[in-house]
């Protein structure tokens, strides 16, 4: 198993910074995603790390040693591409025994190989077909195959089911989990799918603008995001952003947009970066975020005995899947998605009430995106 390592990786084209300054490490037999939207710099990473790409400052690691100036061919890597590269004149058993057989390898080490790498892809019934006659999800599969079947020391995937169906996609995203899991490598997993991303990996990176903004677990990166565009990044449907300021009355806190007022709990305040209840926050333009399952959702709040509800309006309902996504609106402009189970019994101008849970509230600061409270 293999360690990559990017150390202070700056890559510009002319004067263009495609990465600033990117440190990162993949850890053995880890599969690490890098997500972020298009043209953030993930192609280039992997191909940094490929050494398809030289790096205008930094170094790479892969085991400790610096590979900077060993070739792509020379860093015994495999690289998975979007695109089906399969060649169409020969079967799917020729398609992966070929890196093989480019080795020179022996047939029968040959034969146990391909029979090895089939079946973990799951590919045994159609080894004998062409890549015309089979599906394109399995077209990718033995794309896959040939990058490994010559046990590479690190795999890279560049967005390899961007171009499958969606139901094809979640059933390929488990087959390759179930290939790592397997040969154990270290894989770095480019995508700007979140779903992907947090379906597969067990760290993510996400990018923006030629930098890593933050590299976590996924459920690191889903509760504990460090910056506003990490948290609307991840999640579906994506989280609540409401501005916001903290005032106080009396001793209790509120979070105040336009005529809105979300009570906090005091205790809330004493976890935020500011301290002691976010003495340093009055006045501090901020956003408030809290995703659509982590509010409560009441018809009949009126009765409730309750300080932390608000009143709203259920403005449309959105089905989704086994749930529901209602837009409530609390005051003009006020919205917030809320998502309850399928079985609910709300309608579109029905009045409702809606409670914050405390615990799932993040503050971002409006003028930086950072993260006062997570
Ligand atoms: P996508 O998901 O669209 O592939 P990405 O996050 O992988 O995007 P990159 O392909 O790494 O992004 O590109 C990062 C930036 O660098 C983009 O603005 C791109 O236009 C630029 N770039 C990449 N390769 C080159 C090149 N050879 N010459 C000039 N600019 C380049």
């Amino acid at each position: 198993m293999h360690r990559v390592e990017l150390k202070n990786i700056t890559k510009k084209f002319g004067d263009f910074t495609a990465l600033d300054n990117i440190n990162v490490e993949v850890e053995e037999g880890e599969l690490l995603s890098l997500l972020g939207p298009s043209g953030c710099g993930k192609t280039t990473t992997l191909r940094i790390i490929a050494g398809l790409e030289t790096p205008t400052e930094g170094d790479v690691f892969i085991d400790g040693k610096r590979v900077n100036d060993l070739s792509a061919a020379e860093r015994n890597i495999a690289m998975v591409f979007q695109f089906i590269a399969l060649y169409p004149y020969i079967n799917v058993w020729e398609n992966l025994a070929f890196p093989l057989k480019a080795q020179k390898m022996p047939v029968d080490q040959i034969k146990k190989k391909v029979a090895e790498i089939s079946s973990i892809l799951g590919l045994d019934d159609v080894l004998y077909q062409y890549p015309r006659d089979i599906h394109p999800a399995q077209g990718q599969m033995v794309s896959i195959g040939k990058a490994v079947i010559r046990d590479p020391e690190v795999y890279l995937f560049d967005e390899p089911l961007s171009h499958l169906d969606a139901s094809m996609r979640v059933k390929m995203r488990a087959d390759i989990k179930h290939l790592h899991e397997k040969l154990g490598r270290s894989m770095v997993f480019v995508t700007h799918d979140q779903l992907e991303a947090m379906g597969l990996s067990d760290r993510i990176a996400i990018m923006s603008q030629g930098e890593i903004v933050q590299i976590g677990t996924p459920e690191e990166i889903f509760h504990k995001p460090l910056t506003q565009y990490v948290a609307d990044f991840v999640g579906t449907p994506p989280m609540n952003f409401l501005e916001c300021e903290l005032i106080q009355e009396g001793d209790e806190y509120f979070l105040r947009a336009n005529s809105v007022k979300l009570r906090l709990q005091k205790e809330l305040l004493d976890k935020t970066e500011s301290g002691t209840q976010g003495s340093g926050l009055g006045k501090t333009k901020m956003v408030m975020g809290i995703r659509p399952r982590h509010i409560k959702l009441y018809i009949d709040g009126a009765s409730k005995e309750n300080e932390f509800l608000v009143p709203g309006t259920v403005e449309f309902i959105d089905p989704e899947g086994k749930e529901i996504v209602v837009h409530v609106s609390l005051a003009q402009g006020i919205n917030l998605r809320v998502m309850v189970p399928f079985h609910y019994s709300v309608k579109e101008q029905d009045k409702v009430w809606i409670e914050l849970e405390q615990d799932h509230i993040k503050l971002f600061l409006k003028n930086t995106g950072g993260a006062v409270l997570v």
